[in-house]
């Protein structure tokens, strides 16, 4: 079984709230982060994770999506 670790939330980076953006991608509204229940953090398998420059947790799928 894999061990659970506390990694910054993907979806919103650790903020709590996302952005909800009209169609120009301009700023409408805020929402809860659905996936973190906007703590910021989410408990992600210790293996889908990465330490990133700053010594915090976050997921692999960040990692990939900066690598391009
Ligand atoms: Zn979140």
């Amino acid at each position: 079984m894999s061990k659970l670790i506390n990694a910054i939330c993907p979806r919103c980076e650790g903020n709590g709230f996302i952005r909800v953006t009209d169609l120009l991608g301009e700023d409408i509204d805020q929402a809860d982060c659905p996936q973190c229940d906007s703590q910021g953090e989410v408990e992600l398998p210790i293996e889908l994770t990465f330490v990133n420059s700053d010594g915090g947790r976050e997921s692999i799928i960040k990692q990939e999506e900066k690598n391009g």
